[in-house]
């Protein structure tokens, strides 16, 4: 583990190195640039430094630390890369699972696996299970409700089926949906709980949403999952995937976006579902992920999507324009949804590069203190 400049963070811990480039935010990468020149050297490999490679000798590093710190995991490569296997990064999961003094900072260019891997790995801890290693249920097994419950992970659902389409149901004797009609969900007639269900085979006095929370406590509070955007479109459709995550996760998670290096002025007015969903005529509906989101029954309501915009120019040989007024107008987005804005890097007026730069005559590194800081108590 080692000290870090970036500025956001103590640390950076490395069990994973290497990555393969995803985008044109990936064209003057860092990692891969130091892959290069230490080939050989600190467990990059001769021949292909940049290819994936776990180091599990580094796991304890974080154990051994007691020292509180807030450390950036997997700053050398994409632990969501499809070279980095769910093994590996079970033993990643555990390992920061178990360093409660700690906050980490886990960042993707590959969020929607992320999200579908974080979710597995959740449901992994609470249930014992996942989508791809429980064994589909079957009519007059013993199951308990959570089983029957979520949906996603009852092992009948039609595959490529996503929360976005809607799940098939691949059940010999369901309609082909999977809806309230589920007939494995309507076997049970108690809960595991042995509380009565209705007639929708629902418990009674028991939300919906509380039995889908249950995922919840299989999620790693000390851990924050964050995406990075590059331009407009990038930036929608990580917004979308943590949308759900914000939604499986519930409140409690810290979710958030970096907007480094930003090569294009964006926002974060989007449109809620995209030209493929609307009829000819209708208006847009509009969103955002600095938007709150509301938990109706849980203590804690109202949580933006995203927790923290972190945003940064392109800095190293060959970086790429920036202009000031594209931080401006994103900070000015933060300070009206209520969202800290942590402004990393930016150009200074001969357009050199400029770490923690003044925006209006001040430093802008806000971040969400009930994350960092345990004791201290709000939403954003
Ligand atoms: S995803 Fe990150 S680590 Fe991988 S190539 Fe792109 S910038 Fe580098």
């Amino acid at each position: 583990m080692a000290r870090t400049k970036i500025p956001w963070a103590d640390r950076t811990w490395n069990p994973v190195t290497g990555c393969t480039p995803c985008s044109p935010a990936c064209e003057h990468c860092y990692a891969k640039r130091m892959a290069n020149r230490l080939r050989g050297r600190f467990g990059y490999p001769q021949d292909k430094p940049f290819s994936v490679t776990f180091h599990e000798d580094r796991l304890q590093e974080i154990t051994r630390r007691q020292k509180p710190a807030c450390i950036f995991a997997g700053s050398m490569t994409d632990f969501y890369h499809p070279g980095v296997w769910a093994k590996w990064r079970r033993q990643i999961w555990d390992a920061m699972w178990a360093c409660g003094q700690h906050r980490f900072m886990v960042l993707t260019k590959r969020p929607e696996r992320m999200v579908k891997c974080v979710l597995q790995e959740a449901s992994r801890r609470q249930f014992g299970w996942t989508h791809t290693t429980r064994p589909p249920w079957r009519p007059g097994d013993d199951a308990a409700l959570e089983d029957i419950y979520y949906r996603d992970q009852c092992g009948w659902v039609g595959e490529g089926s996503t929360s976005e389409s809607g799940w098939d149901c691949e059940h010999p004797d369901s309609d082909g949906e999977c809806n309230i009609e589920c007939p494995i969900f309507c076997q049970a007639d108690t809960d595991s709980d042995g509380r009565e269900l209705d007639d929708d085979g629902m418990p009674i006095d028991h939300e919906w949403m509380e039995c889908y929370a249950r995922v919840r406590d299989g999620a790693a509070a000390n851990v924050a999952l964050g995406f990075s955007a590059w331009d407009q479109a990038s930036l929608e459709r990580g917004s979308r995937a943590l949308r759900r995550l914000r939604w499986e996760l519930g409140p409690w998670a810290m979710l958030f976006v970096s907007l480094e290096p930003l090569l294009s002025p964006v926002t974060f007015r989007m449109e809620y579902y995209g030209d493929q969903y609307r009829e000819p005529g209708d208006e847009p509906h509009w969103w955002s992920p600095l938007d709150l989101y509301t938990f109706e029954g849980l203590p804690r309501v109202d949580v933006p999507i995203l927790n923290q915009v972190i945003l940064g120019c392109e800095s190293g040989p060959n970086r790429r324009p920036f202009q000031a007024e594209w931080a401006r107008d994103i900070r000015d987005q933060c300070i009206v949804a209520g969202v800290p804005f942590f402004y990393k890097q930016g150009h200074d007026s001969n357009g050199k590069v400029e770490h923690i730069p003044l925006l209006d005559g001040r430093t802008w590194t806000e971040r969400p203190e009930w994350f960092f800081n345990p004791e201290v108590k709000g939403n954003a």
